[in-house]
C-alpha cells in the first residue's frame, strides 16, 4: 500500500484495521483472523472429552500451532475498542481521534466519505495522511523528523508551518485557496436550493455552476454573496446565501464556514449575523429569520448543527456527502499544491 500511495509513510496503521463507520480503512487483520481461528480450534480440542480428543491434546507438541499441551492459552481477541483507545492514545494520530470525538461532531456523517468509498485509493490515503498529520510540513520535518531547519511557513513566513497552518489558518493562502474551497461547498447548497425553488430545470457540476448573483420568483429571492443594505449600518451584511421569501414572511441566512480542527467548535461565526437578521426582520416585516450555520471542517468533519440547518432547508442529507466530498477534495488539492506533493 505504501509503494502505490495508498498508506502514507508514518500515517496510523491502526486506521488501517478499525471500520469505516468508525474512520477506518476497514481493512481485515490477517493475524486477527489466524489467532482466532487458532483460538477456535484450540477450544475445540479441550473442551470435547472423547478418547481422540484427549490423545490429540497429548499427542499434540508443536507440530500444529495449536500448542494443546502447553498450560497457558491465553488469547487477548482484538476488539473494536481496543483499536480504538490504541488509535487515541497515539500522540500525533490521536489528535484526530480526539476533534472526532468532540461532542459537536457527528462521527457517521464525518466518516461518510469513508464508507462510500468513492474516492480513488491514492486520494484516500492522502486524505487520511493529513487527518493523521503526517503530511511533510516544516513543522513534521522539524520536529517529528528531526531536521535541521525552519519550521516557519513558506508562504507567510511568520507563522509555524503544521498541517493546521496549510490547511486552513495562512494569510497568504485565505484569499484565494480558502475561498475557493469556501465557494465551491458553498455553490453546492445555492444550487439545491436554487432547483428546489424552481429556477432551475437542470444540475451542473458544483464546480461548473455560477450563481446569478439574485434569483428571483413570486415573492422568494435568492441572493449569492451580496450585500444587502438594512435601516442600520451593520458589519456583517453579505451572506454567503439568503434566501428571502417575503410570500410566506421569513428568511434565511446562510452562514458557511470551513474551519480546522482547532476552529471547529467556535461559535462566534453563528452571531456574526445576529444584527443584519434583526434589521432584515424589521425592512422587510418578516415574521421570522434564521441565521443557519452549514459548517464542516478542512479535513471533512460535519457538526451536528449542520443536521439542524439542512432539515429547516429541507436539503436532502445526499448533499451532506457532496459538501464534505468536495471540502476534502479542495484541502487535498490545497495540500499537494502549496507542499508540491503527489498525491
Ligand atoms: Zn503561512
Amino acid at each position: 500500500m505504501k509503494e502505490n500511495h495508498m498508506h502514507y509513510p508514518h500515517a496510523s496503521m491502526t486506521r488501517l484495521y478499525l471500520p469505516r463507520r468508525v474512520g477506518g480503512k476497514g481493512l481485515l487483520n490477517l493475524a486477527d483472523l489466524c489467532r482466532g481461528q487458532e483460538a477456535g480450534l484450540r477450544d475445540y480440542f479441550l473442551k470435547k472429552d472423547l478418547p481422540i480428543h484427549q490423545a490429540a491434546v497429548r499427542a499434540n507438541k508443536g507440530y500444529i500451532p495449536l500448542f494443546l499441551s502447553e498450560e497457558d492459552h491465553r488469547f487477548e481477541k482484538t476488539t473494536l475498542q481496543s483499536r480504538l483507545d490504541e488509535w487515541s492514545v497515539k500522540s500525533l494520530h490521536g489528535r484526530f481521534h480526539a476533534v472526532l470525538h468532540k461532542d459537536n461532531i457527528d462521527v457517521e456523517a464525518s466518516t461518510t466519505w469513508l464508507r462510500e468509498g468513492t474516492l480513488f485509493p491514492e486520494m484516500e490515503g492522502f486524505i487520511l495522511a493529513i487527518q493523521d498529520q503526517v503530511v511533510a510540513t516544516n513543522n513534521y520535518w522539524k520536529y517529528i523528523l528531526k531536521e535541521n531547519i525552519s519550521d516557519k511557513c513558506h508562504f507567510c513566513g511568520t507563522i509555524t508551518e503544521c498541517i493546521q497552518h496549510i490547511v486552513d489558518g495562512c494569510p497568504v493562502l485565505s484569499y484565494s485557496k480558502y475561498l475557493h474551497r469556501h465557494n465551491n461547498v458553498t455553490k453546492i447548497i445555492h444550487q439545491q436550493l436554487a432547483k428546489d425553488n424552481g429556477f432551475l430545470r437542470e444540475e451542473s457540476p458544483h464546480f461548473k455552476y455560477q450563481p446569478a448573483w439574485i434569483l428571483k420568483k413570486d415573492g422568494v429571492k435568492i441572493y449569492w454573496d451580496e450585500p444587502i443594505a438594512t435601516d442600520h449600518t451593520v458589519t456583517h451584511n453579505q451572506p454567503d446565501i439568503l434566501v428571502l421569501d417575503q410570500k410566506n414572511k421569513r428568511a434565511d441566512i446562510i452562514d458557511m464556514a470551513v474551519p480546522n480542527n482547532k476552529n471547529v467548535s467556535k461559535t462566534e461565526k453563528i452571531w456574526k449575523y445576529q444584527d443584519f437578521a434583526i434589521d432584515l426582520k424589521h425592512v422587510y416585516q418578516l415574521e421570522s429569520v434564521r441565521v443557519l450555520p452549514v459548517v464542516i471542517s478542512a479535513n471533512g468533519l460535519v457538526l451536528k448543527v449542520l443536521h439542524r440547518s439542512f432539515e429547516h432547508l429541507r436539503l436532502p442529507k445526499k448533499l451532506i456527502s457532496q459538501c464534505q466530498k468536495a471540502t476534502l477534495l479542495a484541502t487535498a488539492c490545497i495540500v499537494q499544491k502549496t507542499l508540491g506533493m503527489a498525491g
